[in-house]
């Protein structure tokens, strides 16, 4: 969402469709819904999201988008084409494994801080120690988000 804001922003147009998105993550199904309003013209994402993927993992809004991988779902029923945008290009699966590391790696750093934030008996002694360290923290943060949402 933030990134397709950015775009529109850059581009000066709500109307993607010579823009290529790259996401660590198969879209959730808002995400789906927002890609497909700007028109978006490529998606290529990485690792399945296989609690709420909105292209083919939990439900399908995409269309087949011509990677190649049809055969992939032609035991299913056909895939969904968007009234107003019929002809996006998706590439799926795209550094699949090291793209689910990455989402991984988020997860337990968010999880490694909130246990902290969770435990005051432990935030005192550690206090000074932290404080050395936020623009690494900051940092790393950073790069993350850069790579889930701008890569
Ligand atoms: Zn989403």
């Amino acid at each position: 969402m933030i990134c397709i804001r950015e775009a529109s922003n850059v581009l000066r147009s709500w109307r993607l469709s010579e823009t290529t998105l790259y996401v660590t993550l198969e879209p959730c199904p808002m995400c789906a819904g927002a890609i497909l309003q700007a028109r978006v013209g490529t998606v290529v994402w990485g690792a399945p999201n296989k609690l709420l993927g909105a292209d083919g993992s939990w439900i399908r809004l995409f269309p087949d988008g011509g990677d190649g991988n049809s055969s992939e779902h032609s035991d299913k029923t056909a895939p969904p084409v968007h009234p107003f945008h019929p002809n996006m290009t998706i590439r799926r699966g795209v550094l699949a494994s090291d793209c689910a590391d990455i989402m991984q790696q988020f997860f337990q750093l968010r999880r490694r801080k909130k246990e902290k934030q969770a435990d005051p008996a432990a935030a005192p002694p550690r206090l000074h120690r932290i404080s050395l360290h936020p623009s690494k923290l900051l940092t790393k943060m950073h790069r993350i988000f850069h790579i889930m949402f701008c890569l």
